[in-house]
């Protein structure tokens, strides 16, 4: 606890000194794209009141500009959900931006962007491998012809078609680096494919980054992204992949960010519903949003819709006497029926009690598959501490072995805590030689830093 420090020592508070930099109305934390407005690649969401501030109106164009001087061009759209001082980006503007929720992006007005009179984009090349065709007629024209899309030179963009989602990099524009697509400005696909740098992977976890469940994210890939990535295959052998699968575990597990990362890996538009949430919301309010939930799945598949705990949402029915779950339940049999094979949307549900939900909703064409996301054993644990300790350095001392053995009964939401506390353990004892007042932090101070098996051992008492 160093709250006491400031009060004995004479020492400023700097336990807030992260935020004070960050005060300048234009700075703003990326917050997720999913609101009540849905960002896409060329609009960003800001609350009225950061719009007010910042003197942009709806439609303006702002640049934001992120990490390693990346910058871009959207249009400003209001959306009263958006938390004061944060702005609302899509996956892919995230990508562009080098940005991960919760890092800084400076939003400023822009007054304008020239009309292109040339563009030049190619695709990348792990997602046109294998099609062939005019991806001009089939992905950019369509993508181009609903209104002035901002383009920048270095950004990235993900079209959806029926069959797959290409992504394209902007390799070149004129007059300018941000222009305006405009039906004149002449579009030029390169033939040839690109390679994708490290650095412009799209953010969300990957499935690198889930461990302990091996087995069951093989299968889940097999029921999820790959009819969400290749339709045509089970249309062509006339199997209709599953709507539905139940995820089943404790809270911690992973079960969401199982979720993420196949929506993430797969280019999906992932939404998550909150159980508890949507039930708490007015008589007659939680069935209309559970409509709206799976319309935005339509409108923006391939999509991964996330229920967790879903058994607020679906109680039996024979046990319960709310009037509200038992309407709310039927209204989700109705959506689930209604999705259509086509309509590339699958459902996630997620809970701790599988038997305390309507039985109705795990027959077949509903959740028919369920998958067992249990807590880790051994070897999961250390496959978990391993992901959460790789961009830590680890002294040599450290086992993570013995520490995977003796973390008996942690899920991996335990194990992620774990580690950061003892890297936060680690930097209270370096304060001594550490200058908070500094701007930066010496190197070899940096470079000095390991994380030791005391500080994990540390961490476990905690
Ligand atoms: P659940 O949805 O099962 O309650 P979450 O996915 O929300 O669990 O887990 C919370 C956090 O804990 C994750 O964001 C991640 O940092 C960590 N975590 C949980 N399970 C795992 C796992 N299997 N592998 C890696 N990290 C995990």
């Amino acid at each position: 606890d160093g709250g006491g420090m400031d009060a004995e020592g004479g020492r400023k508070d700097f336990s807030t000194a992260i935020l004070e930099r960050k005060k300048a109305p234009n700075r703003l934390l990326v917050d997720d794209g999913e609101g009540d407005v849905v960002p896409d690649y060329s609009t960003v969401a800001l609350s009225p009141a950061a719009m007010e501030e910042l003197g942009v109106y709806e439609g303006d164009l702002v640049m934001l500009r992120g990490k390693r001087r990346r910058e871009t061009v959207c249009y400003a759209l209001p959306d009263e959900s958006c938390p004061e001082g944060r702005v609302r980006v899509s996956r892919g503007v995230r990508g562009n931006l080098r940005v991960k929720l919760g890092d800084v992006v400076t939003v400023n007005r822009r007054v304008a962007a020239p009309n292109g009179t040339r563009v030049q984009v190619t695709p990348f090349e792990d997602s046109v491998a294998g099609i062939s065709g005019d991806l001009f007629e089939a992905y950019l024209k369509p993508y181009f012809s609903n209104y002035l899309r901002p383009l920048c030179r270095g950004d990235c963009f993900m079209v959806r078609g029926n069959m797959l989602a290409v992504e394209f990099k902007v390799v070149a524009t004129e007059p300018a680096d941000c222009v305006l697509v405009a039906p004149d400005t002449a579009i030029f696909c390169a033939d040839e494919p690109v390679k994708r740098e490290d650095e412009e992977r799209l953010d969300g976890p990957g499935y690198d980054d889930v461990g302990g469940v091996r087995k069951q994210l093989a299968q889940i890939r097999e029921l999820v992204e790959l009819p969400l990535r290749h339709p045509k295959l089970f249309q062509t052998l006339g199997v209709k992949p599953p709507k539905g699968i139940l995820l089943y575990g404790p809270p911690g597990t992973g079960k969401t960010l199982l979720g993420r990362a196949i929506a993430s890996e797969s280019g999906a538009h992932f939404v998550v519903v909150n159980g508890p949430e949507i039930m708490s919301k007015m008589a007659g309010e939680s069935e209309a949003n559970l409509r709206r939930v799976f319309e935005d799945a339509e409108r923006l598949a391939p999509s991964i819709i996330f229920m967790d705990e879903i058994d607020a949402i679906a109680p039996n029915r024979d046990k319960t006497h709310g009037e509200v779950e038992r309407r709310v339940v039927s209204q989700l049999l109705t959506l689930m029926d209604g999705l259509r094979p086509r309509t590339q949307v699958v459902v996630i549900g997620a809970t701790n009690r599988p038997n305390s939900l309507d039985p109705a909703l795990r027959r077949f064409g509903r959740f028919d598959r369920e998958l067992d996301i249990g807590v880790p054993d051994d070897i999961g644990r250390l496959e978990i501490l391993r992901i959460h300790s790789k961009d830590m350095p680890l002294a040599d001392d450290v086992d993570l072995e013995r520490i995977g053995k003796d973390t008996h009964g942690f899920v991996g939401a335990d194990l992620a805590a774990l580690c950061s506390e003892a890297a936060f353990q680690l930097i209270r004892e370096k304060m001594d030689v550490i200058d908070v007042e500094d701007e930066t932090i010496d190197v070899d101070v940096l470079n000095s830093l390991r994380v030791c098996n005391d500080h994990l051992k540390h961490a476990m008492e905690v």
